[in-house]
């Protein structure tokens, strides 16, 4: 994993509705994704996770909107460039072929009366119409050999296959482009734990022979403790901590990261005890005042129910927090 980024997310906001209707999704997010890196993004749900994605890539349907902010891709060759300032037809192109993205319950949205081996190739049709049909052909087997099913299954159709092997065919499909990067939203929330745990693992192993950076989106933190470099945790639209994936399930700062990690049990950890956090997700209507989490926060104190901590390194540590109980040293972003 290199230290360079491969897209940056700067100031990013992100709203729903208009005028005084309009409710604040996505605050201010900085982030950045570096090259080879996975990085996960955790939070409970309505936390503006999957907005931050779908925001990112200009997927947002209506009445979903970007108010502000940039996101600053860099291509392995060639000048960086603001994603949020392409045009339609190079937007299209930047999908698929730079990014990828798998959506929530996208084993779902194969569609059912087509084979597996025509909508892998369709996707080569719209993005490389130099290819033939044998090439085209020939790298759908090759992406699907490389998620682990046999290339027999190309002329299956989706009900023939069991739910673990339409995502993998959805993972291969992202990944038929050769995109930089590959974002996955929930990518295996509908299957079970150890099914989701061995795609998850033959992800990261793709991701080490191809090269490509993983944006990892789950509400399970202790998915991403094992299957992510680094772990950005959001809440009410915020991040609210940022760090090294072993820092987070060590020693995360955030309340809230202790709560979210209290509330999964960890599959190869010590055994323990299943705390949860009290309350439920603020209601983005009525954001509560200073810090969003202190109704819920057991450690809240004079300072959290009127002034919003900034995200700041609490030390020289690459980390980084929002809340009270750690000093700021140095404002990121
Ligand atoms: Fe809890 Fe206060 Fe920290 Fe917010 S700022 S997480 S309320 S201690």
């Amino acid at each position: 994993m290199s230290s360079t980024p491969v897209l940056e997310i700067r100031n990013l906001n992100v709203e729903y509705g208009l005028g005084d209707q309009a409710v604040r999704a996505v605050r201010d997010v900085n982030l950045t994704l570096h090259r080879g890196e996975v990085l996960g993004l955790a939070g409970e749900s309505g936390s503006g996770k999957s907005t931050l994605a779908y925001g990112m890539t200009r997927l947002l349907a209506p009445p979903g909107v970007i108010t502000g902010g940039e996101v600053i891709y860099h291509p392995e060759k060639g000048e960086a460039y603001d994603v949020l300032g392409l045009s339609d037809r190079h937007l299209q192109a930047f999908r698929w072929a730079e990014t990828a993205i798998v959506f929530q319950g996208a084993m779902n949205s194969l569609n059912p009366v087509h084979k597996i081996s025509t909508q892998l190739t369709d996707v080569l049709r719209a993005h490389r119409p130099e290819m033939s049909e044998a090439a085209r052909n020939a790298r759908a087997r090759e992406m699907l050999k490389l998620v682990g099913i046999a290339a027999d299954r190309m002329e299956a159709y989706p009900h023939q296959l069991s739910g673990g092997m339409r995502q993998r065919v959805m993972i291969g499909m992202a990944l038929i482009l050769q995109p930089q990067v590959v974002i996955m939203d929930e990518p295996t929330t509908a299957l079970d734990v150890v099914m989701q745990r061995q795609i998850l693992g033959q992800l990261i192993e793709l991701r080490e022979r191809l090269g490509f950076s993983v944006i990892f989106i789950t509400h399970d933190l202790s998915l991403l403790v094992e299957f992510s470099n680094r772990i950005a945790i959001m809440y009410g639209g915020r991040i609210v901590e940022e760090a090294a994936a072993a820092a987070i399930y060590k020693d995360s700062l955030h309340p809230y990261s202790q709560g979210l990690l209290g509330s999964f049990p960890s599959l190869r950890g010590p055994r323990r005890e299943l705390t949860g956090i009290p309350g439920t997700p603020p209601d983005l209507k009525g954001m509560p005042s200073g810090c969003s989490f202190h109704p819920r926060c057991p450690k809240a104190f004079e300072p959290c129910s009127t002034n919003i901590p900034v995200l700041a390194r609490p030390d020289d540590s690459p980390r980084s927090v929002a809340c009270w109980l750690h000093p700021v040293k140095e404002p990121v972003g």
